[in-house]
């Protein structure tokens, strides 16, 4: 029988929609009346699954046949999540990083989000202080600090971790009755009309941090700013004092830092000037929290901001200021999915926004001091250090012709007696864990490799394994050779465990303390070690990058780095500028209070321009005349590079797919892009991938942009592209 004739069917309308997929393309549905406004979610079937998607927009039209068109399965909001700005700048963004749009808009939104749950806050678990008798805590540090934090306010388990509160503090002070957990919703002040400043911390600036700040509470509208400033010199003072007629008018502040960069004592800092809502925002934090931070960024609750590369693509109700710090660090250009560099979108967006940013570094990239040349960005100075501080003394040691003791060679040795008499602290800085970089039979020559890279193990004695640092397979280290049976295996080359080790020997009066990931995987272990330095509990610190950055220790008076050589001969045109950053980096810890410093770099080449060049005439010059050597060479900041990466367990596949994309590119390229490659990665094989690229260079953006957008017309066109991983790198920060 005929099914009765129900109602008409219920007015429909086409929704256009991004979906977490890599195709460069949009979808579009049928969705019942009224539609969702653009930037909200919908959940939409898709293949044999479904998945959440973000309505773009309503088409009038679809190319797609209507019969085959699908309707929405379920709307998830009822008002966007991303705003129309905030879509703007996303669409801009996938157009210019030519990066599949859905990946790019997914990318803005935090995970709980992305699997469709609501966008809205939930009850968490907060501490908050009880009235008590706090006597007892005058002589329990930790716990006082934190009962004093949380009598400002109740706070979730996350921000105070973030703050450098453990859970053993909290459960001691709940036995005591002083403190208690129990749910809330997360508060949403508005926090307009009250700003507090603590006006006691603030220091008289220095005649240059006062022009500085001058120059940035006058800015209107979209204004960047380059902020270079030595180590010490006070930059955060100038973020600090420039942010307050911003928060004075109610508008909210992005603070981006480097991923290393967000320590308890940073936020700490921007907690004591502000009586304001500070929310982060960094990888570390659970799902919850971050839908919780990020929702605050949006409905404005959240006054300050500080993030690392991810916080750039937050919405925000109203922003009224962008600050960068360490500008120049790796850690804001993200190196897979969606490669974008936050600092040139911060860039984007602030003009979006029109608001003022600054960008700060006591070693800006080569591309922002291009920048501040060519009157781009205006250049604030700071060349002195407050008070009395003084600037470190470098030296060049010259390691040639001289017995070295576990890469310590006799005068570094002397030096640092001197200072360790002295009562100072020393520290030494090599970028290399483990004890020796190459495990070899002494009497085959026998190397140990690793099998799925061509690269050495490391040999940690720690544990007493074999550990590559490159797809980080582990194994134990062979008791014999594996090739002649002899007993004989060697470590060659110097690892920080191997100066540890030495250094009990060469100073056993002394003690010393190995910072590097090895021993700072336990959660809160670095903060511990840091602690321990403050105090004064080790006289000699050894380690890696970690120690370089952005930590304050006033009494090391001496900084060496062992071994950068092998950083003088790298491949990549940005190593020399990589290198001069970590080396200003480690220099900055030298000196930072009263005492002076001294900076000691050993090295087998003491004659080198480089290294001559940042020893004598500082890292300004040294840009100077390296940028100098860039433009002669063409490479960028003078030109504009896009990488193509290709990877698969064969390298014949590799070639079967970018030989062609080259071939086939070339005669459509115009006069002004060079196509260079394909070529292998330096190694070549990676955790069992070998990997080609393909560089395109070009004098300007546009044919740049044209030339990948061919390029990417053709991949989609070969086969072999199937069988390979291979993805485009636009503005690249590193060759393979
Ligand atoms: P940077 O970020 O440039 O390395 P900081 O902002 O950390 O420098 O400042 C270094 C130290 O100098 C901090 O302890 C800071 O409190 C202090 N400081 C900053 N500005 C002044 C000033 N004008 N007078 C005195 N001390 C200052
Ligand atoms: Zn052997
Ligand atoms: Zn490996």
């Amino acid at each position: 029988m005929k099914k009765p004739a129900t109602t008409a069917p219920a007015p429909q309308g086409l929704l256009r929609v991004v979906l977490p997929v890599p195709l460069r393309r949009e979808f579009d549905y049928l969705c019942p009346l009224p539609l969702p406004a653009p930037g909200c979610r919908v959940r939409v079937p898709f293949g044999n699954r479904t998945m959440v998607g973000l309505v773009l927009s309503h088409p009038e039209q679809t190319e797609v046949d209507l019969a085959r068109i699908k309707p929405v399965t379920a709307m998830l909001d009822t008002s966007p999540v991303l705003g129309e700005a905030e879509r703007q700048l996303l669409a801009w963004s996938a157009q210019y990083y030519l990066h599949p749009p859905g990946e790019v808009y997914f990318q803005a939104l935090p995970t709980l989000l992305r699997k469709g749950e609501e966008a809205d806050y939930r009850p968490v678990e907060v501490w908050h202080s009880l009235e008590g008798d706090n006597t007892t805590l005058s002589r329990a540090v930790k716990q006082r600090q934190a009962y004093e934090l949380l009598i400002q306010g109740p706070m979730t388990p996350g921000e105070l971790a973030a703050r450098g509160v453990t859970s053993a503090t909290l459960n001691a002070l709940a036995k005591k009755g002083l403190v208690q957990k129990r749910e809330q919703l997360p508060a949403r002040t508005d926090w307009r009309g009250e700003i507090r400043i603590h006006e006691d911390g603030k220091p008289r600036l220095t005649t240059e941090q006062a022009l500085a700040v001058s120059l940035l509470q006058q800015a209107e509208g979209f204004t960047p700013f380059l902020l270079e400033g030595i180590t010490g010199s006070g930059k955060t003072e100038v973020y600090l004092q420039a942010m307050e007629p911003v928060l004075k008018a109610g508008q909210q502040v992005l603070v981006m830092v480097p991923e290393i960069g967000l320590t308890p004592q940073t936020i700490a800092r921007f907690q004591r000037r502000f009586a304001l809502p500070v929310c982060t925002l960094h990888s570390a934090m659970n799902e919850r929290e971050r839908l919780d931070a990020w929702l605050a960024c949006k409905d404005g609750s959240a006054a300050i901001v500080i993030g690392t590369r991810s916080a750039l693509l937050t919405p925000f109700d109203r922003l009224g200021l962008i600050i960068i710090d360490e500008e120049h660090d790796g850690s804001f250009k993200q190196q897979d999915g969606f490669r974008y560099h936050a600092r040139d979108l911060a860039l984007l967006r602030a003009r979006q926004l029109n608001i003022p940013i600054l960008l700060g570094s006591a070693t800006p990239s080569f591309e922002s001091l291009h920048n501040a040349a060519c009157g781009k960005y205006q250049l604030l100075t700071l060349s002195q250090r407050p008070g009395s501080a003084t600037v470190a003394e470098h030296l060049l040691l010259d390691s040639r012709h001289v017995q070295l003791e576990a890469g310590l060679s006799p005068q570094l040795q002397q030096l640092m007696a001197g200072e360790l008499e002295k009562g100072n602290q020393v520290m030494l800085f090599l970028n290399r864990r483990g004890y020796a970089p190459v495990l070899l039979c002494h009497d085959c020559g026998w190397l140990a490799d690793c099998e799925r890279c061509d690269a050495h193990y490391t040999w940690h004695k720690h544990g007493n394994r074999l550990h590559c640092h490159h797809c980080d397979h582990q194994r134990a280290k062979p008791p014999h050779c594996p090739q002649c049976g002899s007993a004989q295996l060697v470590g060659t080359g110097l690892g920080t465990e191997q100066v540890e080790q030495a250094l009990a020997a060469l100073f056993p009066q002394y003690s010393a303390i190995r910072i590097d990931r090895d021993n700072t995987r336990r959660k809160g272990s670095f903060e511990q070690h840091l602690e321990g330095i403050r105090a004064g509990k080790y006289q000699i610190l050894i380690g890696t990058q970690m120690l370089a950055k952005g930590h304050h220790f006033p009494d090391v008076t001496l900084v060496a780095m062992l071994d950068v050589d092998g950083a003088l001969f790298a491949g990549d045109f940005r190593a020399a500028e990589r290198l001069a950053q970590l080396y200003i980096q480690v220099a900055g810890r030298a000196g930072r209070a009263s005492k002076p410093g001294r900076v000691v770099l050993q090295t087998h080449h003491p004659d080198h321009a480089l290294l001559q060049d940042l020893a004598n005439q500082g890292y300004r010059h040294f840009a100077h005349t390296a940028l100098e050597e860039r433009c002669q060479a063409g490479l960028p900041p003078y030109s504009y590079q896009a990488l193509f990466r290709c990877q698969a367990t064969q390298g014949e596949a590799c070639r079967a797919f970018l030989v062609p994309l080259a071939q086939q590119l070339a005669p459509a390229l115009p006069a002004s892009v060079l196509c260079l490659g394909p070529f292998s990665a330096r190694m070549e094989r990676k955790a069992g991938q070998y990997r080609y690229q393909l560089l395109l260079q070009a004098g300007n953006r546009r044919d740049l942009a044209s030339a990948c957008r061919r390029a990417l017309a053709i991949a989609d066109t070969l086969a072999a592209a199937r069988k390979v991983r291979w993805s485009l790198d636009v503005d690249p920060q590193e060759l393979w």
